[in-house]
């Protein structure tokens, strides 16, 4: 995921009052089979039996529509300069939660989800990285009538079929950068498998909402946004919107805790004016933008 949500998301997510003012949170309520040996566990990750989980919470109108669940799952293969949960990077810094333990969880607050016209989403890190277990509870969340939602850079998309693909209702897609060079920059990792997932999507008929982190100096270029908007028309009518994402520092800490140097440390994040001019480029496209 891009890590950036909202700003506003984030800054209540990270502030107190959003501390006090979630429900549950954590890692609360999961069974987590802590007996299992790291054999056993591997095996069990092919399966998805199990799936590394860092932390869950539920939230309305951040991660998708309505109501929903918000399942951060451990482990990224990107490395994006300014991620907001470098903590989440490793997989085996997760925590194993069973399928069924999930399954248990949602069905708790279906009826929530289906009366807000909410469902769950998986967000990371990169769940990704987790494609048994997140297919399989994607599976059985859309055979319970449960809306789903998947956050991701799209990076890993070969990870799935195409039968795994027509279980996302919804996929907020981080277009990091349009082209290849920027994105490689901010990431560490190739653009095309984004391109390429963000098609496959649109074609099994689920619906996309880009999320794109605006940083001066880095993806703000306007070719760079160009290019970006130059993907999203291939994307066609999955295209809901496009949430342009100003880069902030409420991650900052937790790069210092980690002890990783951090590349942005100085950045301000974008002026008013970049992000109309920003904007204004996506809307001259004909895309809804937030
Ligand atoms: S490094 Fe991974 S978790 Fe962090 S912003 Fe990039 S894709 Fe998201």
């Amino acid at each position: 995921m891009s890590g950036f949500r909202t700003t506003k998301a984030h800054m209540l997510r990270d502030s107190k009052v959003y501390a006090r003012q979630t429900l549950m949170g954590g890692l609360s309520g999961f069974e987590s089979p802590i007996g299992l040996d790291r054999r056993d566990r591997i095996a069990a990750l092919k399966t998805g039996d199990i799936g590394f989980v860092h932390s869950w919470d539920i939230n309305t109108s951040v991660d998708g529509p309505g109501t929903r669940m918000t399942v951060f799952m451990s482990g990224c293969p990107l490395r994006c300069q300014y991620c907001q949960n470098p903590d989440t990077w490793k997989m085996r810094d997760g925590q194993p939660v069973y399928f069924d333990a999930m399954m248990k969880k949602i069905e708790r607050y279906k009826d929530l989800f289906q009366a807000t016209g909410g469902g769950i989403t998986f967000s990371g890190g990169e769940s990704m990285m987790q494609p048994a277990f997140v297919t399989r509870v994607f599976r059985a969340t859309k055979e319970m009538g449960v809306h789903t939602c998947l956050d991701t850079s799209g990076f890993l998309g070969a990870n799935y079929t195409d039968e795994n693909i027509r279980d996302i209702d919804l996929c907020l897609l981080d277009v990091k950068s349009g082209d290849e060079e920027t994105y490689r920059k901010v990431t560490g990792g190739a653009l095309q498998p984004t391109i390429d997932f963000g098609k496959r999507l649109a074609a099994a008929g689920s619906k996309i909402w880009v999320r794109f982190v605006l940083v001066p100096g880095l993806t703000d270029s306007e070719s760079n946004v160009e290019n970006v908007a130059n993907i999203c028309e291939q994307f066609g009518d999955a295209v809901e919107h496009i949430d342009v994402l100003g880069f902030h520092q409420l991650g900052r800490p937790k790069w210092h805790e980690l002890r990783i140097p951090y590349p942005l440390e100085d950045q301000k994040g974008p002026s008013a004016a970049l992000k109309k001019r920003v904007h204004d480029q996506f809307e001259a496209h004909g895309f809804v933008v937030y």
